[in-house]
Formats: structure tokens, sequence, C-alpha cells
């Protein structure tokens, strides 16, 4: 096929970006204007031969390393037997496998049973359709800050508006915020539970609320670890009120917190969790863990989805749970975390900027304020940061409420060598900005 000799080189990246402006609806974002060529473990290559250190993991998808090579044979194996039947009318193995090591690894006393999906915002969406069967309930809690993805229910669970929410409203009824604590930025855990309250005083009243929502870490929100009082007395009240907990691990899953689910850690369980991104090392499949009596309220039919639960995602995500055995990753993504609090510790020791420095195992992120005041946010300096690192060969995401947040979601098969260098290139950033 020859090409438009219209149409600019394709090989840089510059060449890429004017043809994607004007083939791409702008609403997708890109956070580098960068093109990859290809991608091994925390290392990848753009279109015009230059390499770069992941430090974003294709947005915390990539715990086991881009191209892992056991997940790729997995998904080789996979595609010569067969690739859809839709698990509603042909079922397969590998799905009730998957099923059967998910309801063993969910943290919680009881029964589980698993369903699958495709997306993270069609396992949340599927949390509220289980915990609305279940309870005969409608309302949903959720809480500021918190993001459960960009479908019509999801957007209404997330607790920020731009650029997520701006201009796609209304969003579905019976959705409330509360607080989420944040001590940072002054919101204590008692802040937090009494807001519970008194969204039951303004709002809807506790006996028409199916669930509170939650992410253990709060992801793009800015890396907020639920404080485990909080969650405690979260689950207080919901069983007071016979309320259901969530539990969003759709980014904290798949062990990047130290443990398969963020929730293990917690005192108290979650009655429903939603997992997907590193579950399958870069396949899309996503999933619904829980009570087994909970997960059964739906009727036959009630759930599901064409590619819901694809053969290929459940091969690649058996093959992530034993890259998980083999190469003991939970271990290493505590022993990855340590090193990265450590090397942002040094960092932040010379940039006063960054004020605070944070995490859950290897779900770690710095914060970044004008002058170091905790009352000005820097989303200014984050963003120059970001770039700065990027054309040093180090790709990196920001996130929160504010923007203010540098989060760092590197696989957890990179070696501590290629972790000093990016914190090494971070810290160059830093100095070269400022
Ligand atoms: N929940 C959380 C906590 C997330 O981080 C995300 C994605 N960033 C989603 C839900 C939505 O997942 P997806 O983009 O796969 O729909």
């Amino acid at each position: 096929m020859h090409r438009d000799p219209h149409l600019p080189n394709a090989t840089t990246n510059a060449a890429l970006m004017g043809r994607r402006q004007l083939a791409v609806a702008r609403g997708v974002g890109q956070a580098h204007e960068i093109f990859v060529a290809r991608a091994r473990n925390a290392e990848l290559w753009d279109v015009e031969g230059r390499r770069y250190i992941d430090f974003a993991g294709g947005i915390a998808v990539l715990n086991t390393g881009h191209c892992h090579p056991d997940v790729i044979a997995a998904v080789k194996a996979q595609l010569d037997e067969y690739t859809h039947t839709c698990f509603q009318v042909l079922a397969y193995e590998p799905y009730v496998e998957l099923a059967e090591r998910l309801n063993a690894l969910a943290p919680g006393k009881f029964a589980k049973k698993t369903l699958f999906l495709s997306t993270g915002a069609e396992a949340i969406e599927n949390t509220v359709k289980i915990a609305r069967a279940y309870t005969g309930r409608a309302g949903i809690v959720a809480f500021t800050g918190g993001y459960h993805g960009r479908t019509m229910m999801t957007l209404g669970l997330t607790g920020k508006v731009a650029p997520y929410k701006t201009g796609f409203g209304p969003f579905p009824g019976e959705v409330f915020h509360a607080l989420f604590p944040n001590e940072l930025h002054g919101v204590s855990v008692a802040d937090a539970l009494a807001s519970v309250e008194t969204i039951f005083k303004n709002d809807i009243e506790a006996s028409r609320v199916a669930a509170f929502i939650l992410e253990p870490v709060q992801g793009e929100g800015g890396f907020y670890v639920a404080p485990p009082a909080f969650v405690e007395g979260l689950r207080a009240i919901a069983d007071r009120h016979g309320i259901l907990i969530i539990a969003d691990e759709v980014q904290t899953g798949a062990g990047r917190c130290g443990t398969w689910f963020a929730s293990e850690q917690w005192s108290v369980a979650p009655d429903l969790i939603a997992t997907a991104k590193s579950m399958a090392g870069g396949f899309p499949i996503s999933g619904v863990v829980g009570r087994a009596d909970v997960m059964d309220a739906p009727a036959p039919g009630g759930l599901g989805g064409t590619y819901a639960g694809s053969p290929i995602g459940c091969a690649a995500a058996l093959a992530v749970l034993k890259v998980f055995e083999d190469e003991q990753l939970l271990a290493r993504s505590k022993a990855v975390g340590q090193r990265l609090i450590a090397g942002l510790r040094r960092i932040a020791d010379v940039q006063p900027a960054i004020r605070d420095v944070r995490g859950l195992g290897a779900m770690v992120a710095i914060e970044l304020f004008e002058d170091g005041n905790l009352a000005r946010p820097d989303a200014e300096l984050t963003k120059r940061v970001v770039a700065e690192a990027a054309r040093r060969g180090l790709i990196l995401l920001s996130c929160g409420s504010y923007g203010n947040v540098i989060r760092v979601l590197v696989p957890l098969t990179a070696s501590d060598a290629l972790l000093d260098e990016g914190l090494q290139i971070l810290a160059d950033s830093f100095a070269a900005v400022r």
C-alpha cells in the first residue's frame, strides 16, 4: 500500500502528533507527546529510537512489566485454541479457574464468588448493580476525590468534576459524596465519618443506602491512603445500617500495594471488590469478587457482557498470578515501595516544594507545594517536573485533586538499578526546573 505523499513522514513523534490531532477526538488526553515503538519490562522506546524508563506502567496496568514473557506465552497458547465464545453462550475453564483463584485471594472469612467483565468502569458498574439487587436499596455513598471511571454511573460516583465530568451530566441519581479523610488538606477521620452522618441527615436516610464505595488508596485523586480508623469507622456505620462496602481496587489491586488486594491490609473486610488493570498484565479484563450471598443476588441473565471475562484476559490473568508466585512479586512490591520512598525522601530533603512522600507498598507519590506552603498546591511545578523528566527519559504521571502529585506505578519487575536510574532522573529534573 502506498502512503499518501501529502501525509507527513510518520517516523517522528511530532509528525504522528500532527496526524493524531487531525484524526483523533481532542477529548482523549495524552500525558506525553510520545509514540511508542517497543516496550519491555520497565523500559520503552519511541518511534525515534529514544529510550525511556517507565514509571507510569500504562496507569497501573503493568505490575508484571511490559510483555512479560510468561504472560505473552500464555496468551499465544490461548490464541491457538479459541479466542471467543462468549462465556454466557459456551463456557471455558480458564474463567472458572480464575474465579476460584480470586475467591481464595480476596479477604473476608466468608464464601466468595466472582464475575468477570472487561474494564475497570464496567466492574464498578456491576458492583452497584449487585449491591442494589442484594439490598433492594438505591443509594450509593462515594467520596470526594474518588475516581471510578468514565461511564455515566462511574462518573456520577467520581468525586472530581474537571476534566472528567465537565459537560457530561446529568448523571444517575441517588449518588452522594462524603468527605474522604485527608490530613494534609485538613480533613480528619472524624470529619470524614461525620460527613457520612450528614448525608443521612440531609440527603438520604441510611435505610435506603445500598453501599459505600471507596478506594483503599485514592488513585487519580492523589494517592491518599484510607486510614485504618476511617475504614473501621465506615464498617461500623455500614453494619449498623445494613449497608455494603465496595472496595474499588482497580488501581490498588493485583499486588500494587504489597498484598494482592490492598484491602487485605484492612482489619475489616469489604463485601465487594472491583479489580482490573494489572490483574492481566496488559490485557483487558476486570472482575468483581465478593460475598457469595451478595454476588448471587442478581438473577441469571442479569450480569455479563459479550467480551466479559474473555479467554485471552483469563489466560493472561492466570499467567500473571503464576508470575507473582514464581518471582515473589508481593514481597518485591514492598521492597520496591521502600526503595522508592527512601529515594523520594532524599529528593525531598533538598527540594522544599515536596511536602509529602507517601504510599502503600509500591503505590507511591510525592506532593508539591509552592515554597512548601500547604495552602498553595503547585500544579505548575508538577507539570514542569513531569515534562522535564520525560525529556530526560523518565515517564511519570501526575494526579491529585489539585494536580500537584507525582505518582509512581513502575513495574514490580523493574531492577533496583532501573529504579535508582529513574529516581536520579527525577532528582535531576527537579534541579533543572527549579
Ligand atoms: N477505578 C479506579 C480506582 C481507577 O483508577 C480506574 C482507572 N484509572 C477506574 C476505576 C476505571 O477503570 P477503566 O479505565 O479500566 O474503566
